[in-house]
């Protein structure tokens, strides 16, 4: 896959940082202002960064380095509040990042728009690649198949141009973070990781308001157990056994249940911390009693919960979405069987911003 282009100094950690500063012949607390302009200030242009000297940042710019937010070429406001962002990087590639407030106007559910100050708490969905290669054959995504990974830099500056552009302040304001835009994060683990750290350290996320989502990437849970400091960990298994998931989701072929509930059971879990399974239910495929059955029995000693997602459709996708009774009844087993289980209710369907439909639809 192509490498990303690296002139921007969004997404350079403080050793980075902290070596420009060395090569530019600047005493080390330069780094520090650096980090600060970047990610708590996120500040878009080094000529706003006033506390940097006039010389050092003209000397940066000849060499090509500014801070480079990624930039919002469109974004459509869905009337259940949730915006979703279409954000192109350097070299023209577009993501989908996607806002969703809730409070008074994201949630009041009488139809009029959230505005812009009248949320109590928000989730930002941010991508990890351009498009992906996993081939989930429910999701819209998987259609584009996968033309690079994002850098750190990217991954960031989708959250920061998103944070930006709704004015959010960090201390006052309580914004959680889902990888769960386009991507597979475990396929980009160094950079997606990476972003992690400067969400965490710099733009101000605690990590127990940032959550991962994985199709099942084996190796790379395992990793992910022991990073010192990680989001929470979500993971998509969609079906309660091998014959349905291989063919719903190929990467079962390489991975199997087995193997994906062994790495569950071996994740070092902190305190309170449960995993969550999403599950999306697609009609009269994964959805029956016999079904919500094998999912409990696979689920038994696992510290978990799970999420219910009924199929959000889109051109092209060949499953159909189940009736309410039919998801209501799931949830019931399941939650008959002690297993703490919830139904995500879609969030921005009228703009193809809900679960799964991102695929850079531009009307
Ligand atoms: N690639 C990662 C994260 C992004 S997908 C992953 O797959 O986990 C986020 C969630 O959306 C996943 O749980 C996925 O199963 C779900 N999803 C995908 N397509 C969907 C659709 N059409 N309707 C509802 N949920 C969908
Ligand atoms: Fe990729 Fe996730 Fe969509 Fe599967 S569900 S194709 S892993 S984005």
């Amino acid at each position: 896959m192509p490498e990303q282009p690296q002139d921007s100094l969004l997404g350079l950690d403080y050793q980075e940082l902290s070596e420009i500063a060395q090569r530019y012949g600047q005493p080390e607390y330069r780094a520090r202002q650096l980090f600060d302009a970047l990610y708590p200030q996120r500040l878009s242009e080094l000529d706003s960064v006033s506390t940097l000297p006039s010389p050092f940042r003209a000397a940066l710019k000849k060499e090509g380095l500014e801070i480079r937010h990624p930039r919002i070429e469109k974004s459509f406001q869905s009337t259940d509040g949730t915006i979703r962002y279409l954000i192109a990087m350097a070299d023209g590639e577009t993501v989908e990042t996607v806002w969703m407030p809730e409070g008074d106007g994201g949630e009041s559910g009488d139809g009029t728009e959230a505005g812009d100050s009248d949320w109590r708490r928000a989730t930002i969905c941010v991508s990890s690649q351009v498009g992906c290669a996993v081939n989930c054959q429910f999701c819209l995504t998987a259609l584009l198949g996968v033309k690079r990974n994002l850098s750190a830099g990217e991954i960031v500056g989708q959250v920061i141009a998103v944070l930006n552009h709704r004015q959010v302040d960090m201390e006052r304001q309580r914004v959680n973070i889902v990888f769960m835009g386009m991507g597979e994060p475990f396929l980009n683990y160094p950079q997606f990781m990476k972003a992690v750290r400067l969400l965490a350290e710099g733009v101000g996320f605690p990590e127990s308001r940032m959550t991962v989502s994985t199709s099942g990437i084996i190796p790379r849970i395992a990793d992910f157990g022991g990073e010192p400091l990680r989001p929470k960990l979500a993971i998509s298994l969609n079906a309660s056994n091998n014959e349905v998931r291989s063919r719903i989701m190929p990467i079962n072929r390489k991975w199997s249940l087995e193997m994906l509930l062994q790495a569950a059971r071996d994740f070092p879990l902190r305190n309170r911390e449960r995993i969550t399974f999403e599950y999306v239910l697609l009609d009269g495929v994964n959805d029956s009693v016999a079904h919500a059955r094998e999912l409990i029995e696979l689920l038994r000693g696992i510290r978990c919960k799970v999420n219910l997602i009924a199929l959000n459709p889109g051109p092209g996708i060949d499953f159909g979405t189940p009736a309410e009774h039919r998801v209501k009844d799931f949830q019931e087993l399941l939650a008959k069987a002690g297993v703490p289980v919830f139904v995500r209710r879609p969030r921005g369907l009228d703009i193809y911003a809900a679960c799964g439909q991102l695929k850079r639809t531009v009307a």
